[in-house]
């Protein structure tokens, strides 16, 4: 009889350690001057939040929306509500599965939490790359940074998650993302020698940007056993990214993107747990 308890109690212990998604929670009053903060009926109405609602028990997720020059913008935000303070991240990519996943994860183990662009599974939203659209003064740059700088500890650096496709076009592999890749503007920094998988992937690494290059925090992540990639960032050559956006507009900041391949969310993981040591020791 105790074998049947057992068995049926850790099940259910087990599911109340991690616990469920909570929906619906309030926002400051700031924002809602320029954003809509729309209601979800359920966690399946978003997938990425249905996927990992199991592992979301310290969480809250909320449908956001606004509109830019007609085109709707559809955010999902997720805030860990028992610790608000801790590093906020932003997902522009919704076809990006492996970065969502890494991002409750890191919302769960650190607080804070995250900002993530719905486009329907989608790279694209509507057409546009949501990360080739931070032109200055737009009112997307505006409203989202309105977001990330209200949720941000101000000491910590915008931060990013990405996952890119396995290898580089220019070698027969599949993604535009990769360490054996190297221009004058964006230098290639490997830790150590490139293998296949875990933190030596070709495909697994930290982007970082800035007006000059920063030998320091490279240094910091390459002795982490972190790849890095460094990008130059000059205004005549602006791709109206992110990086680009806070290197030009807000330089005293950093900047720092976690990139993993598809699928390996365990070294993203790694990566952010690597990352978050040297937030703290205010490294980066
Ligand atoms: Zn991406």
């Amino acid at each position: 009889m105790n074998r049947v308890l057992l068995s049926l109690t850790i099940p259910l212990l087990a599911f109340m350690a991690t616990g469920c998604v909570t929906l619906n929670c309030p926002l400051p009053a700031h924002l809602k001057e320029h954003i809509i903060q729309e209601k979800i009926s359920s966690s399946s109405d978003i997938p990425d939040v249905k996927r990992n609602s199991w592992n979301m028990g310290d969480l809250c997720a909320d449908r956001l929306s606004f509109y830019d020059h007609g085109q709707k913008w559809e955010l999902t935000l997720v805030r860990n509500t028992k610790h608000p303070a801790g590093p906020f991240w932003y997902l522009p990519h919704d076809n990006e599965d492996s970065a969502f996943e890494a991002a409750v994860y890191a919302a769960q183990k650190y607080g804070g939490g995250f900002l993530a662009v719905e486009a329907g599974g989608k790279r694209y939203a509507s057409g546009t790359d949501p990360n080739r659209n931070f032109k200055n003064g737009s009112v997307y740059t505006r409203n989202i940074f309105a977001i990330l700088d209200t949720f941000k500890v101000p000491s910590m650096p915008y931060l990013a998650l990405h996952s890119n496709k396995n290898g580089h076009e220019k070698y027969g592999g599949e993604g535009t993302v990769s360490m054996k890749i190297s221009s004058a503007h964006t230098h290639s920094c490997p830790a150590g020698a490139l293998g296949q998988g875990g933190l030596n992937d070709e495909d697994n690494l930290v982007y970082l940007a800035g007006r000059k290059i920063d030998s320091r925090k490279i240094g910091a992540l390459n002795t982490q056993g972190v790849n890095v990639k460094y990008e130059v960032v000059n205004g005549k050559r602006n791709d109206f990214s992110m990086s680009n956006y806070i290197a030009l507009h807000r330089n005293r900041t950093g900047y720092v993107n976690i990139e993993a391949e598809d699928g390996d969310v365990r070294t993203q993981k790694k990566m952010i747990d690597k990352v978050m040591k040297l937030v703290y020791q205010g490294v980066l």
